[in-house]
């Protein structure tokens, strides 16, 4: 069995990112670093969208920026200047190229592709199997995410931002280059909170994506056909090609994970909670937690006495509560808040960096019926 100081689970965004944390920061240089993943990283399986103020650490890897979002509801459809914030896309092999490149600077760290099947915490070891091999650690920290970590219990609703995209080219212009569409909800609701997203690189060019915050996935066809609809009738257009696809599910929940973390195990990313519960954004999410873990590592405090837990928690799950029960309310709560509100505040809102005024401004910008009934439902 070989032996390592810390084992990581997963190459993927939080993975790569406590990877390189530890890897550039001299109090590990001495520490003997596992990095695990079934798969080599080597295709463009998914892209992340985030918005940030200025210029940012993943700069060199963004391949396009908006300064305009479009917002398209029943009531209101509005382009919106968001500066000072921009928002920036990252292609997945872009990322797991340049942060696998980055490990190999750093000795301390070894990749290895390989399944993981089992890891189990003996107090002063971690054993962690694969298909191929044993390991143990001292620490583990472990990305591997699966739904039933979060639907054994009834207390928090789960729900999912689900969606399929096509990367698009038309053969006419139809797309405005210069805006993303964050929320475009003027499509059949069909008793969800159902919306497009579109991310335009080009006029001929982009990403379409038929997105859901709903329990439960959709067959394939129907998030294609929305797709196809919405390029005929939202956008006058039918004739084009389809050059890619991805697919995915988010977990939105404000279900506690960190009561799968032990001493010695330590889950990180979607596996650890930190996709927020209300949007489902968990890059930016990751890159923040990832330094406040490194600093706690360095205590040498046990890894489940970490806590991220705040006051945005409690506003996550009230919204969730919301959308759990009447599923079909989120447009209309999404179209009072870009109504009543300005972007800037709901991103800075969604980055938990609001002052209690500013949580109280954003939330009387909300239909405020709804929001009481969930209060009142959980303090009762
Ligand atoms: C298609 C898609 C688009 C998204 N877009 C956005 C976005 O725009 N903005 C945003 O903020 N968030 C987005 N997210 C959510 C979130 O940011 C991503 O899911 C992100 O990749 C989560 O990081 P992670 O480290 O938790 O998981 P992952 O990046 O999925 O990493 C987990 C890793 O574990 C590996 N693994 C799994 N099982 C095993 C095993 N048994 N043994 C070894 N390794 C294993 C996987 O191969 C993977 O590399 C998106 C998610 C998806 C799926």
């Amino acid at each position: 069995m070989t032996q390592f100081d810390y084992i990581i689970i997963g190459a993927g965004a939080s993975g790569l990112m406590l990877a390189e944390a530890l890897g550039k920061d001299d109090f590990f240089s001495d520490t003997s670093i596992l990095l695990l993943d079934n798969t080599s990283k080597s295709t463009n399986d998914r892209t992340w969208c985030f918005w940030e103020k200025g210029e940012g650490q993943f700069d060199d890897i963004v391949s396009k920026t908006w300064r305009h979002i479009y917002f398209g509801g029943h009531e209101v459809s509005k382009r919106f200047d968001i500066d000072p914030y921009s928002y920036k896309m990252i292609r997945g092999i872009d990322f797991y190229e340049k942060y696998l490149m980055r490990l190999n600077n750093y000795p301390n760290i070894t990749f290895h592709q390989e399944s993981v099947t089992q890891v189990e915490d003996y107090g002063n070891r971690v054993l962690v199997s694969s298909g191929k091999n044993q390991y143990s650690a001292l620490k583990v920290f472990n990305s591997i995410f699966d739904y039933k970590m979060a639907t054994h219990q009834e207390k928090y609703p789960v729900l999912q931002q689900h969606f399929l995209g096509w990367t698009v080219k038309t053969k006419s212009p139809v797309f405005d280059k210069d805006q993303a569409t964050y929320m475009d909800f003027s499509i059949p609701q069909k008793g969800n909170t159902r919306f497009m997203y579109v991310l335009p690189f080009s006029a001929t060019e982009a990403l379409v994506e038929h997105t859901l915050f709903s329990k439960d996935l959709l067959p394939k066809k129907e998030y294609e056909n929305a797709i196809s609809g919405y390029l005929k009738n939202g956008l006058n257009c039918d004739d084009f090609e389809i050059m890619d696809t991805e697919q995915g599910s988010i977990p939105m929940t404000c279900y506690d994970f960190s009561e799968h973390h032990t001493e010695n195990i330590r889950y990180i990313g979607t596996a650890g909670g930190w996709a927020k519960p209300s949007t489902g954004y968990t890059f930016m999410s990751s890159s923040k937690k990832v330094p406040m873990l490194v600093e706690y590592l360095k205590t040498g405090k046990a890894l489940d006495q970490l806590s991220f837990k705040n006051k945005f928690w409690f506003y996550d799950l009230l919204f969730l509560d919301v959308l759990a029960k009447n599923n079909g309310n989120g447009h209309h709560i999404f179209e009072t808040l870009f109504k009543n509100r300005d972007p800037q505040l709901i991103f800075k809102f969604l980055d938990e960096e609001t002052s209690f005024g500013e949580d109280l401004a954003f939330v009387m910008g909300c239909p405020t019926g709804p929001f009481v009934r969930a209060l009142l439902g959980r303090v009762l």
